[in-house]
């Protein structure tokens, strides 16, 4: 019902050069995986070279790591939906926890770039997730909830089965401390059933992917998990040898 995803995240790393070399050795390594979706986000600039490099290999997609929360305008900087579509993404991360701690953005930007992104044929692959204060006064349910009820808040039924959701707990997320796959599922069941509540059967079509430290020596555990439908990856999706070992790891269904 759902194809697992497998999503690198490269923040601030490997420009148009550093990306088309990554392509390179990544697909010499990497065969056509049909049971499984493989997604690259680059930074903004080096999004037309990693399509390109990967423009024999329909299997790999690419998006962005953000877009703008309005569609055109002054706003020196930044990038818009149409611009990523038309640069040849087709996803893109909203909510990222750096996006919301680093940079300020508030649940209501995500819900309207989550908007803007279904109107430009983009998925958006929505993030949500507790800080460590958060985790510790027992609020992420409540977090995770609220942002994923703000995230969805503009779309239709029929579209929000179409969108991609990541928990990424923020404590777990290039931190070297990892969410056992017993926590991941538990927290992936709650959203499952928040789905549910507002889509009804269709929630089934919603992959929820796992970010926080993902590593190969912990990949398939939390594949293996219930409700894990895919992986959201920063630090060990930099490397191309690593990454490809990780896409290729046994997803059990
Ligand atoms: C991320 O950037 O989404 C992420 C999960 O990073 P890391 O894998 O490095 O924790």
């Amino acid at each position: 019902m759902r194809t697992p995803v497998f999503a690198a995240n490269w923040k601030l790393n490997h420009g148009p050069t550093d990306a088309r070399a990554f392509l390179q050795r990544f697909i010499s390594q990497t065969p056509r995986q049909s049971d499984r979706t493989l997604l690259f986000f680059p930074p903004a600039l080096s999004v037309a070279a990693v399509v390109d490099a990967a423009r024999d290999r329909p299997d790999l997609l690419v998006g962005v790591q953000n877009v703008h929360a309005e569609s055109h305008g002054a706003f020196t900087g930044e990038n818009s939906v149409a611009m990523a579509r038309d640069a040849g993404a087709r996803a893109v991360l909203v909510g990222h926890s750096e996006r919301r701690h680093v940079f300020g953005e508030s649940d209501e930007a995500t819900g309207k770039k989550v908007r803007l992104a279904v109107d430009a044929h983009l998925v958006p692959m929505l993030c949500v997730g507790e800080t460590l204060e958060e985790r510790e006064a027992d609020a992420t349910e409540a977090v995770v909830l609220r942002q994923l009820t703000a995230g969805l808040s503009s779309l239709t039924d029929t579209e929000v089965a179409s969108i991609t959701l990541a928990y990424e707990p923020v404590w777990a997320i290039g931190t070297g401390r990892t969410a056992t796959p017993q926590d991941a599922s538990s927290i992936h069941a709650v959203l499952r059933a928040a789905l549910r509540e507002r889509i009804g059967d269709k929630a089934a079509h919603v992959p929820i992917c796992y970010g926080g430290s993902v590593n190969r020596g912990n990949a398939e555990s939390l594949l293996l998990s219930p409700d894990v439908d895919g992986l959201l990856v920063g630090g060990a999706s930099l490397d191309a040898d690593g990454w490809s070992a990780i896409t290729r790891s046994a997803i059990g269904r």
